[in-house]
């Protein structure tokens, strides 16, 4: 009996055509830059989102890290929202790698509102930390999209103070497809981004961190501290590749179901959908304890063959993604109606 993997987008299993490009990519040692896979994979990933050079990296985390290690030094503070993945779900990360603070500036559905970012950028002043980084998160974690009018601001102002900005864009290209453009627009007013191949776009492993030449220099010599030097990583790299050029158009498809999928949840008795975030692959929703318990129902979801997670901030996330199909939803819409008649 086939599972139903509702818990994330990087659940998702590796294509054939991944698979063969894998089994018969060409490698070399990547530490020396002889990996033409790699090589490749960057390029394309570089010229993809526009900017000058580009990274392979073992994941998003990595790569976000990364980036505030190479933009900042130990001290700094780095602006970010307060809901966003570098802050919640990165394991403190910045405060053991980089050795920065990190200053959360409170958004909606992960949107800054650039007077509160202009106010959180440090003065120069002896007892201040110098402000050495602001990231933004698009498509937000949240579920939401950034508009890119909003971006622009905060980069305008970044320049202002010689302050880089960083995107975080583990899901770039849902954005882009949610906001009907090109992915470049939506790097356009970033110095640096980070993408991940393992989420949508169902690459086994890897995530891009892409930037100016310098940065990426100095980045590579970082990945390397990190532990992050791969060597025979085209193996991988070839089913980024796949990734990038085979896997981008499908996830209006994923759009599609995500949005069937609120809308159908949202006629239950007792479910609350976050219509307001459902801009990609995710819904968000609460059904509250008193309807059913959160451990009863994961329970009862997993015996009828779907994966869920439990709440997080007392809401639900279904995620749609390649291997889960319209008929599949279906499926999920009727089990539940049956799971939420048995309470
Ligand atoms: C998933 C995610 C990451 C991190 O990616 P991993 O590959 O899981 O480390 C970073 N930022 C955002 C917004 C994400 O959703």
């Amino acid at each position: 009996m086939k599972i139903i993997d509702l818990r994330s987008d990087t659940v998702t299993k590796p294509t054939d055509e991944m698979r063969n490009a894998m089994f018969t990519a060409e490698v070399g040692d990547d530490v020396y830059g002889d990996d033409p896979t790699v090589n490749e994979l960057e390029r394309i990933a570089a010229k993809v989102v526009g900017k000058e050079d580009a990274l392979f990296v073992p994941s998003g985390t990595f790569g976000n890290q990364l980036a505030v290690m190479t933009h900042t030094k130990r001290g700094d503070e780095v602006i970010l929202e307060s809901n966003s993945h570098i802050i919640m779900h990165e394991v403190g990360a910045s405060s053991v790698i980089a050795g920065v603070q990190l200053r959360a500036v409170k958004g909606k559905n992960g949107t800054m509102d650039p007077e509160d970012v202009k106010r959180a950028i440090r003065d120069k002043d002896i007892h201040f930390p110098d402000t050495g980084l602001i990231c933004i998160e698009n498509a937000h974690s949240c579920g939401s999209v950034i508009d890119i009018s909003n971006m622009k601001a905060i980069k305008e102002l970044a320049v202002t103070k010689n302050i880089p900005v960083h995107l975080d864009g583990a899901r770039i290209f849902n954005a882009a497809k949610s906001l009907k453009v090109d992915v470049k627009e939506v790097t356009r007013h970033t110095d640096s981004v980070m993408f991940c191949l393992s989420k949508g776009l169902a690459a086994p492993i890897g995530s891009i961190l892409a930037g100016h030449k310098d940065f990426i220099k100095k980045a590579r010599k970082n990945r390397k501290l990190m532990g992050g030097g791969l060597r025979q990583a085209g193996v991988i790299a070839a089913a980024g590749i796949v990734a990038i050029e085979k896997m981008v158009d499908r996830l209006d498809e994923d759009h599609a179901n995500s949005k069937y999928l609120a809308e159908e949840l949202s006629k239950f008795e007792g479910i609350n959908v976050k219509f307001d975030r459902n801009d990609i692959n995710m819904i968000f929703f609460e059904l509250g304890d008193e309807i059913i318990e959160e451990n009863q129902f994961v329970c009862k979801m997993l015996k009828k063959n779907i994966k869920i997670n439990g709440k997080e901030d007392g809401e639900y996330r279904y995620v749609t993604n390649k291997d889960v199909s319209r008929e599949d939803i279906k499926y999920v819409l009727k089990q539940m109606k049956e799971i939420l008649n048995e309470c």
